[in-house]
């Protein structure tokens, strides 16, 4: 069940790259907040600063990556402020993370079980007894079947599909508050997909935990967020209620996502796509960052850049079409 209550508020992040060619700025004044039992699902073309935005809530934005600016406060603490230890007891324990590829998070020599045990002997104090009782029950509310013979398999006996799910129950046995998936189904076939995602949605409603999902795949998106950030070149250009954000989306970029996602009974053969690519993080266009790629450019959106307006729905926007009015893109386009 979502509450108002906020789990997470992330207040004006700045995530930038000092690098020999300059400063990249991959997240620059991103916020947000996630609700207790809420699902943000954050979409946006590779470079679009998502992941990084994921990384710097998990505190794992590596050198020359660092958090410039901004706070990050989970029930209330800011994490850009707390000490390394406090940091580690966080991450497993309250705030969990899924990757992409479950093969490159699983040690290849261990046996699964035993990672489970260790992540869960490490965040709870349970003995090893304990610890492998808890394991075999999470392996088992994951989907895996004889659960007490996987528990004594190397990551290389499961398949993919299999390898993500025991991920999920690494990241869910600590009982976290909130789940951080980035990409979680992206290195899988379309089949695993679908299970996968049924799977996070079950659990979801079943443990109460707050996810924040990461994804450049809209169906994925609209699958298990209950709200969608979309992400370009650093920065929110649009948020909303994920029925009203697929329906009836107001960003010219958010527009252009939907119109180049292929629909079940789509009749063209040919798909739109958003002309362009995401600008580097070293050379941002002026104004609005969108603007070379956008087909509603106006003179203004050259020269200067767009603030974040909040609409009476609710929703935010980052462009100068809704400065003092709401527009309907689907009649322009
Ligand atoms: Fe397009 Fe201008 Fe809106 Fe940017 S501000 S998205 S360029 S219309």
């Amino acid at each position: 069940m979502i509450t108002q209550e906020k789990l997470l508020e992330v207040r004006d992040l700045k995530t930038y790259f000092m690098t020999d060619r300059g400063t990249t700025r991959s997240v620059d004044g991103v916020s947000f907040n996630i609700k207790h039992g809420e699902v943000l699902g954050i979409v946006g073309e590779s470079g679009s600063g998502k992941s990084v935005t994921s990384y710097s809530v998990m505190g794992v934005v590596d050198a020359p990556g660092k958090i410039v600016g901004g706070e990050i406060l989970f029930e209330g603490k800011d994490l850009t402020k707390i000490s390394k230890k406090e940091l580690r007891h966080l991450q497993g324990n309250s705030i969990s993370m899924i990757f992409q590829e479950p093969i490159t998070s699983l040690n290849p020599l261990l046996k699964i079980g035993y990672q489970i045990s260790e992540n869960i002997i490490l965040h709870q104090s349970m003995n090893k007894r304990m610890a492998k009782q808890k394991s075999i029950e999470m392996l088992k509310k994951v989907g895996i079947p004889r659960a007490e013979e996987l528990y004594y398999a190397y990551p290389h006996e499961l398949s993919g599909g299999m390898r993500q799910r025991v991920m999920i129950a690494i990241a869910l046995s600590c009982n976290p508050k909130l789940l951080i998936a980035d990409e979680p189904t992206t290195a899988l076939d379309v089949t695993i997909q679908a299970q996968i995602l049924t799977l996070m949605k079950n659990l979801r409603f079943d443990l109460n935990t707050s996810v924040m999902i990461i994804s450049h795949d809209l169906g994925v998106i609209a699958e298990l967020a209950d709200r969608v950030l979309v992400m370009y070149a650093g920065q929110v250009v649009e948020e909303g209620n994920v029925f009203e954000l697929f329906k009836a989306p107001k960003h010219p970029y958010t527009l252009g996502l939907i119109n180049s996602t292929p629909k079940i009974n789509d009749t063209k053969y040919q798909l739109d796509s958003i002309p362009g690519t995401v600008p580097s993080p070293s050379e941002m266009p002026t104004g609005c960052r969108f603007h070379p790629r956008c087909k509603f450019a106006m003179k203004k959106c050259v020269s200067q850049e767009p603030f974040l307006y909040e609409l009476p729905s609710g929703s935010k926007i980052r462009c100068w079409l809704h400065e003092d009015k709401e527009v309907n893109l689907y009649d322009k386009s």
